[in-house]
């Protein structure tokens, strides 16, 4: 079975949050203080987490990447991650971590399978991370780092480019990790700050941030698959690679295959739109997934065709979400 949607789209990868609460306070994603958190009852339990991911992967979903919040700080995450790598039509299972709690679950990821892992890294300098991330875990995360590239997993590092905070590290990131087996994501900041911030342009956009690097490096165009999110780059004598993700600029709409599900069972079919519908309340109400199933599927079978049409779907701004609660 595969999901198509409205506009010929397959649909093979799913986002799944698995809570909204994090250990860092990254200053991008979320304020400071007085965060909304939901309350525990409304998050979906890890087995209505497995009965979602098991009615999609049923569906045709083949991708799963895991996220949050900070997916580590739910702590049954791994009973989740077990059940999901039984599931045979599942080829793929990522995370999307801040690396500061991974630390004593490396090993069985490894033994589960579980290769692909995304860690945010906005600074390779001790006291920019602490003023982004507004807490002082940069060894932890900077030593699981290491560990996770070095014990042969595909570690991505995700490096949002945040104008006045890290762009001085934006070249120094790339000469660390010249020695390592890794790519280093460039992203467009996004305004999904929990509300403190919004704004109509970026300084630093896909092509600014390809004209800095270029400005240092000799580099060259890799071929990415036609789902990437990224434009990837190979830079001369690096075993690194870099990318960038035009997150604001929106670029990538047309080759689309992803369906977001939220720690509370919001069912988001483009990051910039509302929820389509929520599933919590099915998942819980009956063991019959019938009419999940046709939520779902006609949630895919009306999605809009770009993000800027998706966010003009509603007059609300739907800037004032967090990225916790979106998982990204
Ligand atoms: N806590 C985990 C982490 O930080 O990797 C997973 C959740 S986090 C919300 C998922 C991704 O969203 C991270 O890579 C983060 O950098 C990104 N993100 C959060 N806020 C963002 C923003 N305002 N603009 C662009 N990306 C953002
Ligand atoms: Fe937490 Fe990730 Fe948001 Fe940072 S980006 S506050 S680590 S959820």
């Amino acid at each position: 079975m595969a999901l198509i949607d409205n506009h010929g789209r397959k649909i093979n990868y799913l986002r799944l949050a698995v809570t909204d609460r994090c250990n860092l306070r990254c200053n991008y994603c979320m304020p400071s203080e007085g965060i909304n958190f939901v309350k525990n009852d409304s998050l979906l339990t890890i087995s209505e987490l497995e009965k979602v991911s098991k009615t999609l992967v049923q569906l045709g979903i083949d991708k799963i990447r895991i996220t949050g919040g900070e997916p580590f700080v739910r702590k049954d995450l791994m009973v989740l991650l077990r059940s999901l790598s039984k599931m045979e039509k599942l080829n793929d299972i990522s995370i999307t971590t801040n690396a500061t709690v991974i630390g004593p679950y490396i090993d069985e990821l490894h033994q589960l399978g579980i290769r692909n892992i995304n860690v945010s890294l906005d600074s390779i300098n001790r006291e920019t991370f602490e003023r982004i991330t507004r807490r002082k875990q940069f060894d932890t995360v900077h030593n699981n780092l290491i560990r996770l590239i070095t014990e042969g997993f595909n570690v991505r590092i995700n490096f949002i480019v945040l104008e006045g905070q890290n762009e001085q590290d934006i070249l120094p990131i790339l000469e660390v990790m010249k020695h390592y087996k890794v790519s280093v994501r460039f992203l467009e900041e996004m305004p999904f700050n929990g509300g403190s911030k919004s704004f109509s342009t970026i300084k630093w956009n896909y092509k600014a941030i390809l004209e800095h690097i270029a400005r240092r490096y000799d580099f060259e165009k890799m071929v990415s698959p036609p789902t990437s999110t990224s434009i990837n780059y190979k830079i001369k004598g690096h075993k690194s690679t870099f990318g960038i993700i035009p997150s604001f600029s929106r670029t990538f709409c047309g080759t689309c295959n992803r369906l977001r599900i939220t720690a509370t069972g919001d069912v988001i079919t483009c990051l910039y739109g509302k929820p389509k519908t929520n599933v919590r309340d099915m998942v819980r109400r009956t063991e019959d997934n019938q009419e999940m199933i046709s939520e779902i599927l006609n949630a895919i079978g009306s999605r809009a065709k770009t993000g800027f049409q998706a966010q003009n779907e509603h007059t609300k701004t739907i800037f004032d979400n967090s990225m916790t609660s979106i998982g990204g």
